[in-house]
């Protein structure tokens, strides 16, 4: 790499340009940063709102709420908005607030690497390379497709593809259509392509927990009143966020709690699925909770359709126009639908290498771990936002990263009056901190409900989820307490 002064040098580099990306922006503006640049690796913003574009793609947490509180949309069409509004909101969002002319296109990030000596990283990206003194990372969760290793997958002849990269181009009326995986993109697209195509294969490992949406869109009356009245808005985003929040109950309060729950998921199916053997297949084996609850009115009803067929025996092999399962049947398939998920930690992190020349990625392979999913010890200037046991199950992503933001904020103005150069999480606090939410996971539904899920590692610990209220973690990140951390002055302080 050539040396410091050869390169730019930025002083807070935020890699991504999603929600997060485009929140902290706006937040660090409002804050008097102006050094700062986003680099993101398409050619827009968006993160999974741009990426996304399935049929029928849409938030499952109600707009109201799945929005920034300092940015309120009394505009939703929907209840829950689709992709392309959700798009639109963040567009507008970055164009209101003036924070595009920080962002740099078309550069992803390759590597990063921690320059002890003159205590700043040095990045290396797909547009050249620069120093920064501060990093943070705004890459998202979902943000590699993960599809299945399966025998004689590349012997196929038709068309198969990942939900995150749907192909418009491809036509699927009058097809034989294979969707593989029933997790919450799958549970979206099947009743938007069930009425199209000749006949569907859902191809089901485990049956997910299916509990009404009650989606509607929104009346012109409602939004003008949203509009006149801003109160009316923060009570609704209140009410949802009330909802939602209940789901801890289950989560990580008492197990027990969970009948409630699964009493409302059962009626649904009870309701909306009449023949017993198939309501067999679609009850789910774990309880409530222990994977992310799926809301959803159409997908069970799509799946009672004649030109439908749920498999559950689990694919033994997949032939050049076909799919056998392990009981023999084989299925004639014109094309492949993954709905698969993505892959867990996304890799972003497996390219920010601290002092110790070990990445982010490897630390959290180890175990996952953090100090309130923003900071990792051992890596210094280094903030992330949704980093491990920085989510919360069935909450909004965006009161998350809301409240990371304004922590990370926060953090910044504390090194600057400290004139720092260098800070990193003392170790103790995060292992006071890891030790706290490995004792509080001990009971949760996510590592004692029965499932297999990306909230747990492959040998049974919570991967990264925060054990307690949203509300509780708003109040312990709502101040940066310095003494958490080691401020150095640089590398003579
Ligand atoms: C289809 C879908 C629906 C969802 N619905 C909900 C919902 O209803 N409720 C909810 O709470 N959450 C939902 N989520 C989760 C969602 O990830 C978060 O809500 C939120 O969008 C996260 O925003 P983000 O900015 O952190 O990440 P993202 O939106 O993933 O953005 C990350 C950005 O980082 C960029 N990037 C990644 N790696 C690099 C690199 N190496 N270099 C440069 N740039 C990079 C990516 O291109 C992307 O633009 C959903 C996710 C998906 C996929």
């Amino acid at each position: 790499m050539p040396k410091p002064h050869d390169v730019d040098h930025v002083d807070i580099v935020i890699i991504g340009a999603g929600f997060a990306g485009i929140g902290l922006s706006i937040k660090l503006r409002e804050a008097g940063f102006t050094d700062f640049l986003v680099l993101e690796r398409a050619a827009a913003i968006g993160g999974v709102w741009r990426d996304n574009t399935y049929p029928g793609c849409a938030c499952d947490v109600p707009s109201h709420l799945y929005s920034y509180s300092f940015a309120p949309n009394p505009n939703w069409s929907r209840m829950y908005g689709k992709q392309h509004e959700i798009l639109t909101y963040l567009r507008r969002l970055a164009a209101d607030h003036d924070v595009i002319r920080h962002m740099r296109f078309n550069s992803e990030l390759l590597e990063a690497r921690w320059d002890d000596k003159a205590s700043h990283w040095r990045l290396n990206t797909a547009s050249g390379e620069l120093t920064a003194r501060i990093l943070v990372t705004a890459t998202g969760l979902f943000t590699e497709a993960s599809i299945p290793t399966l025998p004689g997958l590349d012997s196929f002849a038709g068309r198969a593809f990942h939900s995150l990269h749907w192909d418009h181009q491809h036509e699927l009326t009058g097809e034989r259509v294979a969707v593989i995986g029933t997790g919450a993109s799958a549970v979206q697209f099947i009743p938007e392509i069930q009425p199209i195509v000749k006949h569907l294969t859902v191809f089901q490992r485990s049956a997910p927990w299916i509990v009404s949406r009650l989606d509607r869109p929104t009346l012109a009356p409602e939004r003008a009143l949203l509009r006149k009245v801003p109160a009316v808005q923060r009570g609704l985003r209140a009410a949802y966020y009330g909802m939602i929040e209940s789901f801890g109950l289950p989560g990580f309060v008492d197990r027990r709690f969970r009948h409630p729950f699964e009493a409302f998921g059962r009626l649904q199916l009870l309701r909306q699925v009449r023949d017993p053997e198939l309501r067999r297949k679609l009850t789910p084996d774990y309880m409530i909770g222990c994977k992310r609850a799926i809301f959803s009115d159409s997908y069970l009803p799509a799946l009672t359709q004649p030109n439908v067929t749920v498999e559950t025996s689990g694919i033994a092999e997949i032939r050049p126009r076909s799919i056998t399962t392990r009981d023999g049947t084989e299925h004639p398939v014109d094309t492949i639908i993954f709905g698969t998920g993505f892959t867990m930690p996304p890799g972003a992190v497996a390219r920010i290498f601290g002092p110790a020349g070990i990445s982010l990625g490897e630390r959290y392979e180890q175990r996952p771990q953090s100090y309130l999913g923003v900071t990792t010890a051992g890596f210094p200037n280094v903030f992330s936002i949704l980093g491990p046991f920085g989510a919360v199950g069935n909450q909004s992503a965006i009161y998350m990263i809301e409240q990371q933001i304004s922590y990370i904020i926060d953090a910044l103005k504390t090194i600057d009056s400290f004139r720092a150069q260098r800070i990193e999480v003392r170790p103790e606090v995060q292992h006071r901190f890891m030790a706290e939410v490995e004792e509080r996971s001990e009971n949760t539904v996510w590592l004692k409900g029965g499932c297999k899920s990306y909230y747990t590692t492959p040998d049974g610990r919570n991967a990264g989820l925060y054990p307690n209220w949203s509300f509780e973690y708003r109040s312990r990140v709502k101040n940066f307490n310095s003494s958490d951390y080691v401020i150095k002055a640089g590398c003579n302080g």
